[in-house]
């Protein structure tokens, strides 16, 4: 197969919100910088994100960036990196004005300044009471943000590759990263992109599991990418469920709703929230909310046919608050659940939404991975930021609000990374003569078997699977058996057959390499989910319910080789404040 080259100073896969804003950075520096994307940029599942952007801004109430860390370190459940959240809480309103300057339209108070709203686990003066720290444009925040940065890397001239498909990265003999292989997805070629540096902001991978928030294309390819070129990947047993999917139709009803004041019944009527977090009730953590959510409903106090959803209430809002602040979810609401928020409650049930682990880095988005020795170290030429990447930010847990600024404040550390670094070296290293042939095979393999299982099929085998065994609670024999299972549709996946060969643009094709990346996910969130005895933040075991700081304060480490498994300590020290000691996490 013939491959053609091209060659940039800078390479992003990934055309979200952390792709943009380190490309941007990079264009403006001056560099060629080639934006790689599977999808156009602003398809991106950034553009889906409704509720928000964190940062103390104090515009509706006196805030602080230190309350900002301790509510982000607490919402970890104390996994977090106390210096990562440092950098991001403390970064955090310089990012929003920044955006602002781009020309992001946020809502307004009526004194002109940003608006801001209620999320949950953000708190004023550590833990006292809930503060309005999000900043939103309506409930369409995301795809206000992504547009702006699109348009802002037009303006710089980003060179823009849209419906390509980057297949893996090319590392040489010292392990350093000189580029990628993609698919052209209109034609079928593969071509080789050269890059003194190349970024991977591909984000989550939601789609390893049935039920999901996140968007079709969220198939976790740069943590593929990263596993098969012996990268390991971090803390992958923690995946956060939101509270508030739409029943059935797992669509995303955003926080911003109870934030607005909206709240959770079960079919008694009752308020349950009060009893799980008498205090911060509706607005606690994620994890600590959707366990309530599961426990109402196996109690038999869940709501419709089957009794296995909640209700949320908004339409004490009245009609002129809902569609001011939440025209998208009143649209979601009827079209979803058939039900119109201005007079009915909304079905809902906890759906997997955001992936905490991924690509290990350090704060400037340097991919991190053992050395020749064994050595942990930077890897020349990589870097990752975004939700595919982990800094390490939400730890356990996820607070609502928080990735998108994870996206902008490390999109923009690591394009200045990576700025500085090409800047210091004007040579791009040879390949070598093999360095294309294990892709060349793999795409090989799809285009001549002709016998084997549907991807369809085995896609549905390891959604399944993961649906089963790694839920909201986990019980220690579906773990167990989950590692068997997922190892069996792995050794499937290897057998794939695309049985559409008019391949359509590609689709099928593209359909059997994301399966690839997807059953890297899958086996690395399972592995690391049976190994992890005791409950932290979103990963929580029914064997082992406490939290144990004595032998668990640790992120895990998943290498594809052997599945096998390392730990290393989570960094307890900020930069420039006191660490916060981890107590016991009660909301
Ligand atoms: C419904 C929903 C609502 C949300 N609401 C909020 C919110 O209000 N506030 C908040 O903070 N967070 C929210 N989140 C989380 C947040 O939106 C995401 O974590 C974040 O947008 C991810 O951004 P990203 O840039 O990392 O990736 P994405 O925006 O997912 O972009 C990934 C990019 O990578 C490209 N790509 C992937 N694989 C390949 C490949 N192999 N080759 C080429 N290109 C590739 C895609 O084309 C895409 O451009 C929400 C998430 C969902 C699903």
């Amino acid at each position: 197969m013939a491959v053609a080259t091209q060659v940039f100073d800078a390479l992003v896969v990934g055309g979200g919100g952390a792709g943009l804003r380190a490309s941007l950075q990079l264009a403006q520096s001056g560099l060629k910088v080639a934006v790689l994307s599977k999808v156009f940029p602003t398809r991106s599942h950034t553009v889906a994100a409704q509720g928000g952007i964190a940062a103390a801004l104090g515009n509706v109430a006196d805030d602080k960036w230190l309350w900002h860390m301790y509510d982000t370190i607490k919402g970890s459940d104390y996994l977090g990196d106390q210096d990562a959240i440092e950098f991001m809480c403390k970064n955090a309103a310089a990012a929003i004005y920044e955006l602002e300057h781009f020309g992001m339209p946020f809502d307004r108070l009526e004194n002109g300044k940003i608006f801001q709203r209620p999320f949950g686990g953000m708190t004023q003066n550590f833990g006292e009471s809930a503060i309005s720290r999000t900043c939103a444009v309506a409930d369409r925040t995301g795809h206000a943000m992504l547009h702006t940065l699109y348009q802002r890397n037009i303006q710089s001239n980003t060179q823009f590759f849209v419906e390509w498909l980057a297949l893996d990265l090319l590392r040489d003999k010292d392990g350093d990263v000189l580029g990628v292989l993609a698919l052209e997805i209109e034609t079928g070629e593969v071509h080789c992109i050269r890059a003194k540096a190349t970024l991977l902001a591909t984000g989550g991978a939601g789609r390893i599991f049935k039920a999901s928030t996140n968007a079709f294309i969220n198939t976790g390819d740069g943590l593929g990418m990263a596993a098969r070129a012996g990268i390991p990947l971090q803390d992958m047993e923690f995946w956060q469920f939101h509270p508030t999917g739409v029943l059935n139709a797992g669509v995303l009803i955003t926080e911003g709703v109870r934030g607005e004041g909206g709240y959770l019944l079960n079919s008694e009527g009752e308020r349950f929230m009060e009893r799980y977090a008498p205090h911060a009730k509706d607005l606690a953590s994620r994890d600590v909310v959707s366990r309530a959510i599961a426990t109402e409903i196996k109690a038999g106090r869940g709501v419709g046919k089957n009794k296995d959803a909640v209700y949320l209430k908004l339409d004490h809002l009245g009609e002129a608050l809902i569609n001011d602040k939440l025209p998208g979810i009143r649209e979601i609401a009827k079209t979803f659940a058939n039900v119109d928020p201005v007079k009915d409650p909304i079905p809902i049930v906890p759906t997997v939404h955001y992936m905490m682990g991924g690509i290990p880095t350090n704060l400037q988005g340097q991919v991190i991975a053992p050395d020749a020795s064994g050595v942990q170290a930077v890897v020349n030429g990589l870097y990752a930021v975004g939700e595919c990447a982990c800094v390490s930010v939400h730890g356990a847990n996820r607070l609502g609000s928080n990735s998108l600024l994870d996206l902008v404040v490390f999109g923009r550390a690591a394009g200045d990374k990576m700025v500085e670094e090409v800047k210091k070296d004007n040579s791009h290293k040879p390949l070598a003569a093999d360095a294309f042939d294990k892709t060349l095979a793999r795409l090989n393999r799809l285009d001549t078997q002709t016998q084997g299982e549907s991807v369809k099929d085995v896609g549905a085998a390891l959604r399944e699977t993961m649906q089963t065994h790694c839920g909201v609670f986990r019980f220690p024999d579906l773990l167990q058996s989950g590692v068997v299972e997922i190892d069996k549709v792995a050794e499937r996946a290897k057998n794939t057959v695309i049985t559409d060969k008019s391949q359509v643009f590609n689709t099928a094709r593209v359909d059997a390499l994301e399966l690839d990346n997807l059953v890297e996910v899958a086996l690395a969130t399972m592995h690391a989910a049976e190994a992890r005895t005791e409950s932290r933040g979103a990963h929580a075991r029914e064997d082992f319910m406490q939290r144990d700081d004595e032998k668990w304060l640790t992120h895990s480490l998943y290498y594809r080789e052997g599945h096998r498994l390392s730990y290393k300590p989570v960094r307890l020290k900020p930069q420039t404040v006191d660490s916060f000691e981890p107590k016991a996490r009660v909301y």
